[in-house]
């Protein structure tokens, strides 16, 4: 009887540690994400096999021998970074008064050089969301612009920002998070003019609650950040949420024309060598279909705690078991 009684309240004590570790998958997840490499590799979901580029000559050309810099519009480049493991991509868009750059790069390399190559007009960088892959390079950038919402100014003191843990989200950096002061604080929706080019900010949460996208209308561009790409979207971060995954497609596939071209911030394609990572507004179309199949539970996903579950012949999503979506 008094064994029974102790199997009892081990499996009470064992379920009730399996429903702490199940609510708080993203927190535990995104510790072991920041963690060494064997405790990244146990609670990685399974690999994604046939999303890396074809064989065959990366486009553009190699910048002081780390970046790789590919004129993708009129005035506009794309600059990747294909020796760093995420394979983040960066974009440059130039007006005649002023230049935005999109992203700041996952190294602490200093971009400044290459952009000079391109334009002599200042610069303004914008974040599409505070991962260590999009904002490692803005300790080099006086003049950055950043999303006007409440988280991002609660992380703003004595005029500089200060990336909290899971804003940053990598524990190992050398020297720590950059701390960058904010010149521009953009509204949701909020226009930036770079001079004859005026681009909209768009507040398009998903991949984290900050994340925003760049739309230049009159070069039908959108720049989605880690919104939407190519290969793996996460979507279990703790800031991530697939409702908003939904609302926010919604929005654009409502708002943004058919024809825009949509440029994602990591590479590649698997149907060409590798080139800045492009996209059709119906690629959005099937990340939305797949975030509402996944919430209506019709997705069909592997994985233990964290998921993969298909989008289309390129493209996947990781998120978590339906009850521990937002
Ligand atoms: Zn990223």
């Amino acid at each position: 009887m008094k064994l029974w009684k102790g199997a009892s309240v081990a499996a009470a004590v064992l379920a009730v540690l399996i429903g702490l570790a199940l609510a708080f998958a993203p927190i535990l997840y995104a510790e072991a994400f920041m963690g060494p490499a064997w405790l990244r590799q146990l609670t990685a979901p399974p690999s994604q096999a046939g999303y890396d580029a074809r064989p065959g000559p990366a486009a553009g050309t190699v910048a002081e021998g780390y970046w790789r810099v590919q004129q993708i519009a009129p005035a506009t480049w794309a600059i990747g970074e294909p020796q760093n493991d995420p394979d983040n991509y960066e974009y440059l868009l130039v007006g005649k008064t002023r230049a935005l750059l999109i992203d700041a790069g996952s190294t602490t390399r200093d971009m400044r050089p290459v952009l000079a190559g391109l334009t002599s007009l200042p610069v303004t960088v914008i974040p599409t969301h505070l991962h260590f892959d999009h904002t490692n390079g803005l300790r080099h950038f006086a003049d950055v612009a950043l999303i006007d919402l409440p988280q991002t100014r609660a992380s703003f003191h004595e005029g500089r920002f200060h990336l909290s843990r899971y804003q940053f989200m990598h524990l190992g950096q050398a020297g720590g998070p950059p701390v960058f002061p904010v010149t521009k604080w953009v509204k949701p929706d909020g226009v930036i003019d770079l001079g004859g080019r005026q681009v909209q900010v768009l507040s398009t949460p998903g991949h984290t609650a900050t994340s925003v996208s760049i739309h230049d209308p009159a070069a039908k561009l959108l720049f989605t950040g880690d919104l939407i790409y190519t290969t793996t979207l996460y979507a279990f971060m703790p800031d991530s949420s697939l409702s908003a995954y939904v609302s926010t497609a919604d929005r654009l596939l409502a708002t943004i024309p058919a024809d825009t071209t949509i440029y994602g911030a990591h590479c590649c394609r698997n149907d060409a060598p590798a080139q800045a990572p492009w996209m059709k507004m119906n690629d959005l179309r099937d990340v939305r279909q797949a975030a509402a199949d996944i919430q209506s539970g019709k997705g069909r996903g592997r994985g233990l705690i964290i998921r993969r579950f298909p989008v289309n012949s390129r493209m996947t999503l990781l998120t978590l078991y339906p009850f521990g979506n937002r």
